[in-house]
């Protein structure tokens, strides 16, 4: 730290994203990417908007609000996009929680959330998880606060049930809920059609995942029209072009390629529920999972050493050192042969130890 830097800012505690290595060719099951790549209209209508750089990109996202508006079912004043969904959470975080409106998430989950509330000083509770990683809905009942969930939750994969989230909006009535529908696509149901119904809901969704468009940046937030211009006074009061250019159009292809994005992630699907079989044959415990990842343990093997163990043979996972998931593994669904690969890899581990 220089002498220069805020003292505000002294206890932060940055979010650690997943290694990038760049050493070495692994197969990379560590940071939930797509391992499809991104659709061809979309590498069309980006290539069409190099012609257009010069220019600043357009802050309203126009073509982009539109064909989103249209493939979603939704008003174009109830979407606002941003430089990925990480963008749209801090806003929200701005925009939503105070010391009056602490915020709210569970003690496991997206590890960003404690640091939105950390660079904001916000207040923030931590609420325990059941011990199988599940959510006990009624810990989030009348609580005044601003509750922020991942669902599918990070990184169990656990899903809850649309139903049980309206149980959690209807009894926060004067409370924003954010539900974060960051790997949704893969399985659980989304709550973006009840943003008409429930005024303090703000749905958050990324192309990162389901789209593969991890290294375009790009997210949005749905929800009623007031929500949003709250979040746009944010937006534009902090980067009003924090969409470039070449990801807007990418995004305008990858909304009009519905069928790509759903043979993508019908295959995730299938390749996990192979692979989860697969694993528990081999001992493993494994959440039940609704994303492109699988959150597994083995008595065999502690987290830090299954996570090392596999990147020595060139395959990367998480391991996330947090005491209460420290023997727990995050393995991102890749293609059927990475799985294949790391399934083998995984009985030679075993074997060797025998
Ligand atoms: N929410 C959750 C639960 C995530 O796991 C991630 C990915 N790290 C994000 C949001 C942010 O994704 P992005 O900024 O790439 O849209």
């Amino acid at each position: 730290m220089s002498r220069f830097f805020s003292e505000k800012y002294a206890s932060l505690d940055p979010y650690t994203p997943g290694e990038q290595p760049r050493d070495r060719r692994y197969i990379k099951l560590n940071t939930n990417e797509s391992p499809f790549p991104v659709s061809a209209l979309a590498v069309r209508e980006a290539t069409q908007a190099f012609e257009r750089l010069n220019l600043y990109s357009d802050p309203e996202c126009t073509g982009l609000v539109k064909t989103a508006a249209e493939a979603l079912g939704l008003a174009e004043n109830e979407l606002l996009f941003t430089n990925g969904s990480d963008e749209i959470l801090n806003f929200a975080f701005m925009a939503f929680c105070d010391g009056e409106h602490p915020a709210a998430f569970p003690d496991i989950t997206y590890g960003f959330y404690p640091v939105f509330a950390e660079i904001n000083h916000l207040p923030y509770e931590e609420i325990p998880l059941r011990k199988d990683f599940t959510v006990e809905i009624a810990d989030y009942f009348n609580i005044g606060k601003t509750i922020f969930l991942a669902n599918p939750n990070a990184p169990t994969g656990i899903a809850l049930k649309r139903a049980e989230i309206e149980q959690i909006l209807i009894r926060n009535p004067d409370n924003v809920v954010v539900i974060d529908e960051a790997y949704v696509d893969f399985g659980a149901e989304s709550c973006l059609p009840l943003i008409r119904e429930y005024e303090n809901l703000l749905v958050v969704q990324t192309f990162s995942k389901s789209r593969s468009m991890a290294g375009a940046r790009l997210g949005f937030g749905a929800g009623s029209a007031e929500l949003i211009r709250d979040l746009r006074k944010i937006k534009y009061s902090t980067n009003p072009y924090n969409i470039n250019s070449l990801t807007m159009a990418a995004g305008i292809g990858a909304l009009k390629d519905r069928e790509y994005f759903e043979r993508n992630c019908r295959a995730i699907a299938e390749t996990r529920a192979h692979t989860a079989a697969k694993l528990r044959e081999l001992g493993f415990s494994v959440t039940d999972s609704s994303a492109n990842f699988l959150f597994v343990r083995h008595p065999a093997f502690g987290g830090e050493e299954l996570y090392r163990k596999l990147k020595e043979r060139g395959i990367l996972i998480r391991h996330l050192s947090k005491p209460a998931i420290s023997e727990y593994n995050r393995i991102t669904i890749g293609k059927p042969e990475d799985m294949e690969t790391l399934l083998r890899t995984i009985k030679e581990l075993l074997e060797g130890k025998q």
